[in-house]
């Protein structure tokens, strides 16, 4: 049966570079579509690696090292495909927007209908037509304009051993300095991605509004690595102790967010603002805390003399990120921290 997004290429010709479009109907009937940039590189034998940003349309690290990949790489240095999205939500990256036009938040789209708005449908044709064609798949994210998180890629904590510890691995191949673990939602793309067995890296890279070049270079450095340690790039992959580095901390933010699967919301929901106002941060994201530590204070602007509402953090460990906008409304997301864990643990909780 043929799927109502339709690709201008033929996906599973992996040979030489090939750049197209998905055709995503609008649900109009007019025959109207929005168009999605995609692009494979292939060449010879090797994994197929699924290469995508703009999820989100407000967080650009990943969309430019995406469309940086596919303008440098050549056929010659692959082994095996990628097959990359620079931006899938096009229309809600041109309005520098979290969401697309609709409402609809992508990452919680998963795992898509045929006969549910353009959104689930994209979702759908993901589901059922490019997770089954690949092995591997970065999914790239930040915080957005709404959001500073620490620079980093991250997992879930999946139940098989074999697949945990490839993810694992995976994500450090990042070599960033930092990485956590998260509980997604019934409706995000990595749940369905990782109940069909993919290994599959995500990121947080920053955010608040601007890209740092630094964070341009951190967004390349680690995508092309993990393609490295994948397989389906050249070169030999670089770790942390060959850059002389000291091992990353791995950070457990797991269970921060019991309300995502119902409310559909995110990581920042661990710490709610306990008042209305604006936002007095006094901690940074990366910086350790204590359980009870004021790491923010909300200042009211109607009521000029009244103190600041202190904001405790929920628990001991590391500030992971923090709401970037001031303006905050009582009982919003707005932090959230993880507690240590070593890797050893992490394998150990399911005997890997
Ligand atoms: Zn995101």
């Amino acid at each position: 049966m043929s799927h109502p997004v339709t690709c201008t290429i033929d996906l599973a010709d992996g040979r030489g570079k090939q750049a197209g479009e998905l055709k995503l109907p609008r649900g109009t009937g007019d025959g109207d579509t929005v168009a999605i940039p995609i692009v494979t590189v292939g060449n010879g034998d090797g994994p197929t690696v699924l290469v995508s940003a703009g999820t989100h349309g407000d967080e650009y690290e990943g969309q430019v090292a995406v469309l940086r990949l596919v303008a440098e790489i050549e056929p010659a240095q692959v082994s095996g495909r990628i097959i990359a999205i620079p931006v899938i939500s096009t229309e809600a990256s041109r309005a520098n927007s979290r969401f697309w036009p609709s409402g609809a938040n992508f990452n919680r789209s998963f795992p898509g209908r045929l006969d549910g708005p353009p959104d689930e449908v994209l979702a759908h044709f993901f589901t059922t037509v490019l997770f089954p064609q690949v092995e591997m798949i970065i999914e790239m994210h930040s915080g957005g304009n709404g959001a500073l998180i620490v620079p980093c890629s991250h997992m879930c904590a999946v139940d098989d051993p074999v697949q945990r510890k490839a993810m694992l691995e995976g994500m450090e191949a990042w070599n960033t300095d930092v990485h956590f673990l998260y509980t997604p939602g019934d409706n995000f793309f990595p749940t369905i991605a990782q109940e069909q067995g993919k290994t599959i890296v995500t990121t947080e890279l920053g955010g608040g509004g601007r890209v740092p070049a630094a964070m341009h270079e951190l967004a390349w450095c680690g995508l092309t690595n993990v393609l490295r340690h994948f397989g389906v790039l050249e070169g030999e992959p670089v770790t942390r102790a060959s850059l002389g580095l000291p091992p990353a901390r791995i950070y457990d933010a797991r269970g921060a967010d019991e309300l995502i699967t119902t409310l559909g919301s995110g990581l920042l929901d661990q710490v709610r603002a306990p008042a209305s106002g604006l936002l007095e941060g006094l901690v940074e994201p990366g910086e350790p805390v204590e359980q009870g530590q004021p790491i923010a204070r909300i200042w009211a602007p109607d009521g000029p003399t009244r103190p600041p509402v202190e904001v405790p953090a929920s628990r001991t460990g590391l500030l992971l990120g923090l709401r970037a906008i001031p303006v905050v409304e009582e009982g919003k997301g707005i932090a959230f921290v993880g507690e240590p864990i070593t890797r050893e643990a992490l394998l150990a909780e399911v005997g890997a």
